[in-house]
């Protein structure tokens, strides 16, 4: 690392604003700083140990409907600076919210998240660490340095498990929390069986329930669960939460790069470890309603844009269907080849150093001949894999 930073984030009592005061200590005296940030958020001051002046490049559209458009900035001085202080605040991207406790107790919480909130994508490269200040009504939580998560203090509940400890405001949600404690364990015993063991050891949960997504695996040490539906029995509930332990975990072996169009790698062995748990556990109920609500997701993306495929034009991170194309090209792997090369695909996945289409072919072409790579092959590109 060529430079440390450390970021004073305050969260405070204004919910709607987060301020933070970003401190460089370069290692070598440079002159020239490029940065960008959020563009919800807005430049307080910029310092240094010598005069700079800063102004705004460009604005730059986000790639992905998850991360904020940014404003690229640049600071320059005469003399050549060593230290730079920035500060900068405003409503986070992200969401924040107070809402109702659901106990009977009419309690009010406040409940923050925050996503790529801080300078990031530097033209030097800065080691940064996170101090948080004014959370004395907060317990907070970070990861990735870009996201945030907070609950307000004494108005939400942590269950501990064996294994992880949830952070919920529902009461009703802890019968839902021991059907993900029972298949984090079962589910991991299954991966950690048929990929390679990894120990999770001490997992936080958090339930935020205030949007529509259905969860993402933070790291190795933090699942977010979205919203968590109103379910009509007790089976219905089961099934989610094997769905969701199933894909969320399965994360642990596929990861998510989510910066170009082979993100669909990721998704598809996160998504098909779920669903091959089901099948080898007889669970085709579940089985049958997940390709079902995928095929359902899809025809609601095809409303949006009828033309998207996994390998998209310019190869970048598609806006959707990165969850559930691949999902369903795997789905007629199967329904034309059994379980047996599905199996073979996952692991082959899981062999790979980094997602690359090509080298998971190749790959597959070694182990099952030409006809199972050639119709995935195919299917990067194709709108129907009925007629592959
Ligand atoms: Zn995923």
């Amino acid at each position: 690392m060529e430079a440390k930073g450390k970021v004073h984030i305050s969260i405070g009592e204004n919910l709607d604003k987060i301020s933070v005061k970003c401190v460089i200590e370069f290692a070598l005296p440079i002159e020239n700083f490029r940065f960008k940030l959020g563009l919800p958020l807005k430049i307080d001051s910029i310092d240094a140990d010598v005069d700079v002046e800063w102004d705004e490049l460009r604005a730059i559209k986000a790639q992905h409907p998850v991360r904020p458009d940014v404003r690229e900035i640049n600071v320059s001085a005469a003399n050549p600076f060593k230290k730079l202080t920035v500060g900068y605040s405003g409503r986070p991207y992200g969401w924040l919210n107070d809402i109702s406790g659901s106990s009977g107790d009419g309690l009010q919480i406040a409940l923050f998240q925050s996503s790529s909130w801080r300078v990031y994508e530097t033209s030097v490269p800065v080691d940064f660490a996170l101090v948080f200040e004014d959370t004395a009504n907060y317990d907070v939580w970070e990861y990735y340095s870009t996201d945030i998560f907070a609950f307000k203090k004494g108005l939400y509940f942590t269950a501990v498990h064996e294994d992880f400890a949830v952070h919920c405001i529902k009461q009703s949600h802890k019968e839902y929390i021991r059907f993900c404690a029972e298949y984090f364990n079962k589910i991991t015993a299954f991966y950690s069986a048929l990929y390679c063991p990894i120990d999770f050891g001490k997992f936080e949960v958090l339930i935020m329930d205030i949007n529509d997504s259905e969860g993402a695996l933070i790291g190795e040490s933090l699942l977010v669960i979205g919203k968590v539906p109103d379910f009509a029995n007790a089976e219905e509930m089961r099934h989610h939460a094997m769905i969701l332990i199933g894909h969320e975990f399965g994360h642990g072996w596929f990861g998510a790069d989510w910066s170009s169009w082979e993100v669909w790698l990721g998704e598809t062995g996160a998504e098909w470890s779920a669903l091959l748990y089901l099948l080898t556990e007889g669970e085709t109920k579940c089985f049958d309603n997940r390709i079902a609500q995928l095929q359902k997701f899809e025809e609601e993306f095809d409303t949006i844009d009828n033309s998207y495929v996994i390998k998209t034009a310019d190869l970048s991170c598609p806006q959707f269907g990165a969850h559930t194309r691949g999902a369903l090209l795997f789905y007629e792997v199967y329904r034309r080849y059994g379980t047996d090369a599905i199996k073979t695909i996952l692991l082959t996945m899981g062999e790979l150093d980094a997602p690359d289409t090509e080298m998971l072919l190749a790959k597959l072409r070694i182990k099952l001949g030409e006809e199972i790579p050639n119709l995935i092959e195919r299917g990067l590109t194709a709108r129907d894999y009925s007629v592959l």
